[in-house]
């Protein structure tokens, strides 16, 4: 599993179903262009810290594109709203 911080969550990347991926369509869904093929897997171009400060604009491009065109790897996880009571 690769994993890193965006400005509000996370994007985690279950890098043995990215082996099986050919296209690998979430690094060019990605408009900051922050993601790489790295062993086989998208990785951070920019540092970790850059990512969590909000370069990853957790636009969730590269999550649809993987669920429609890849192998369903890589999932963004951000907290829901509040729901008012
Ligand atoms: S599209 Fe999904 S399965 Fe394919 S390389 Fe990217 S994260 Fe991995
Ligand atoms: S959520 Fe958007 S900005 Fe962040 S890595 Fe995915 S495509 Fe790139």
């Amino acid at each position: 599993m690769y994993k890193f911080k965006t400005l509000t969550g996370e994007i985690a990347i279950d890098t043995e179903k990215c082996s099986a991926c050919r296209a690998k369509p979430c690094i060019a869904a990605c408009l900051p262009q922050i993601l790489k093929e790295e062993n086989a897997h998208p990785a951070l171009v920019i540092d970790r810290e850059a990512a969590a400060k909000g370069k990853c604009i957790e636009c969730l491009a590269c999550e649809l594109d993987c669920h429609y065109q890849g192998k369903g790897g890589l999932t963004v996880l951000l907290p829901l709203p509040e729901v008012p009571a």
